[in-house]
């Protein structure tokens, strides 16, 4: 329950009575008889996400011990207070309300502040128990009928905590963005592995307080807590945050269970919406987020409504399954709201956001054969020709597909046939890297140059840990891939190892009459 746009003293008498009622339900506890937190109840930070030009959601989680059940609370509810401003130190608290944290949710708050203004930067904080968390920072979209001339993204997935450092977030965090996007594998649902550079704990996510231990696992990391508080933050998910390569039609009623449970975990976890919380299995992950008449990002669900990978689900060369035409990626009510999404757009750039790569990526080694990883677009063909199709057809503008999951760098243009990459491409793609996931890679490896050798239209490939950063404009959009040379080691620097510049010819006087 939000209370927007109270006075200051009556949230603090309406704060005073929830914690009264809160203290009655104790039944053992992290707080003092004052009431007060005795431990630290901020440990996972605070998060802001899917921003909108008069909303953004404020995120936290009360953990004061994150390994243990419920987070070391023994509570029924406790209420958390929240404060934005426009100043770091709240001199002047323009908005502020009062939400009740409970165990079935995890603890977690989701506010969701409105009658905010466009483009602006707001500072936020929650108070409970007496304890006041770390301030965030968060920026609201432009206004709907603006043509914001510099909006800066920065494109991140795939951060095995074992794997290595979240250096890349801690570059992010200081950097100047308007949003973070990431295309998922947010947590990685397996055990510890012997190899380990910093380990997971010592099983294999399946029920909901496992999902949620892992989350707070990942969230205890102090890098991935800066970039959350000083940037907004969207998200899809990809497989990890449930399972390996999973899809819409797993039977069996204890991997419902489990998909049940994970799907609550993420959403516990993320800066969504609170109308985005779970019924039962289904999460609806799909949404949109528009920047003004400049850009509007459509984030979609790639695993839960596909149906099963063809030809044996891995890598493997083309069997008459990956033509099937009854194939699905996003499944017939996401896919139409994708396309009416498009058609009815009155954006310049048209930018949609999932987890796996569109493009066609051949990775043989054999010059005679072909072979193509059956979890990723190459094996849903027929979604895939319909999907570009599509944008081809319409004439889509500024289509930008943005991607994860290879951990490894990638651009690339996309054709409705790639065989014929001459052709003037339908749409541009850029694949992030993984924060971690794979470890340290190289900058020059042998599988990078065999996939440029094998497909003329990927423009650019590297192995090594990062995150992507466009710069958009509405007549010009440039992608810069951000590289690390190590992740093993806490303190390595960032620097560009490719840029790519896409123009467009722009007349916006057309475009208002
Ligand atoms: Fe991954
Ligand atoms: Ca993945």
């Amino acid at each position: 329950m939000a209370v927007n746009i109270i006075s200051r003293r009556n949230t603090l008498k309406k704060s005073l009575a929830f914690f009264m009622s809160s203290s009655l339900g104790l039944t053992g506890c992290r707080l003092s008889s004052r009431g007060q937190f005795i431990e630290y109840p901020f440990t996972l930070g605070v998060a802001s996400g899917d921003p909108l030009s008069d909303s953004v959601v404020l995120w936290t989680r009360l953990a004061p011990r994150p390994d243990e059940p419920h987070g070391g609370l023994t509570l029924d509810h406790a209420p958390v207070s929240w404060q934005l401003s426009e100043d770091e130190h709240f001199k002047n608290i323009l908005r502020h309300g009062v939400e009740i944290a409970k165990p079935g949710s995890a603890f977690s708050i989701h506010a969701d502040v409105k009658g905010l203004q466009p483009s602006r930067v707001y500072f936020y904080r929650f108070i409970a128990g007496g304890v006041a968390s770390p301030t965030g920072r968060t920026r609201t979209a432009p206004s709907p009928d603006a043509f914001p001339g510099d909006i800066r993204i920065a494109q991140a997935g795939c951060q095995n905590f074992e794997s290595g450092y979240y250096t890349a977030y801690r570059h992010m965090a200081s950097d100047d963005l308007d949003l973070i996007i990431h295309t998922g594998d947010y947590i990685y649902e397996g055990g510890q592995s012997p190899h380990g550079l910093r380990l997971h704990q010592d099983f294999r996510c399946k029920t909901l307080e496992q999902y949620r231990r892992r989350y707070a696992l990942y969230k205890s990391d102090l890098d991935l807590q800066a970039a959350h508080a000083a940037h907004p933050f969207s998200a899809v998910w990809d497989d990890h945050e449930i399972k390996n390569n999973w899809h819409g039609a797993i039977p069996g009623s204890a991997y419902q269970n489990r998909k049940s449970a994970a799907l609550k975990a993420w959403w516990e976890h993320m800066p969504v919406r609170p109308t985005q919380s779970p019924s039962q299995i289904q999460l609806k992950l799909y949404r949109s987020l528009t920047f003004g008449r400049t850009v509007s990002f459509n984030f979609c669900d790639t695993r839960q409504f596909r149906t099963p990978q063809p030809c044996g689900g891995q890598k493997s060369s083309l069997c008459s399954e990956a033509m099937n035409s009854g194939a699905q990626m996003f499944g017939q009510l996401q896919e139409e709201w994708l396309l009416s999404r498009l058609r009815n757009t009155s954006s310049i750039w048209n930018v949609i956001i999932q987890g796996v790569p569109i493009t066609e990526i051949n990775s043989s080694r054999d010059p005679n054969l072909k072979q193509y990883s059956m979890d990723k677009w190459d094996g849903y063909r027929v979604p895939r020709r319909r999907l570009l199709s599509f944008i081809e057809s319409n004439n889509i503008p500024g289509p930008i597909s943005l991607a994860g999951d290879l951990h490894r760098h990638l651009a690339s243009e996309l054709h409705v046939n790639f065989s014929q990459p001459k052709k003037v491409p339908v749409a541009h793609e850029f694949v992030n890297t993984s924060i971690s996931s794979g470890g340290d890679g190289k900058k020059v490896s042998k599988t990078s140059d065999r996939w440029l050798r094998n497909n003329q239209h990927i423009k650019f490939v590297e192995n090594q840990r990062g995150y992507l950063r466009h710069q958009i404009r509405p007549s010009s959009w440039t992608a810069e891939f951000m590289s690390l040379d190590s992740v093993s080691q806490r303190h390595a620097a960032l620097r560009v190892s490719r840029e790519i510049y896409l123009e467009r010819k722009i007349n916006i006087q057309n475009m208002l009459r």
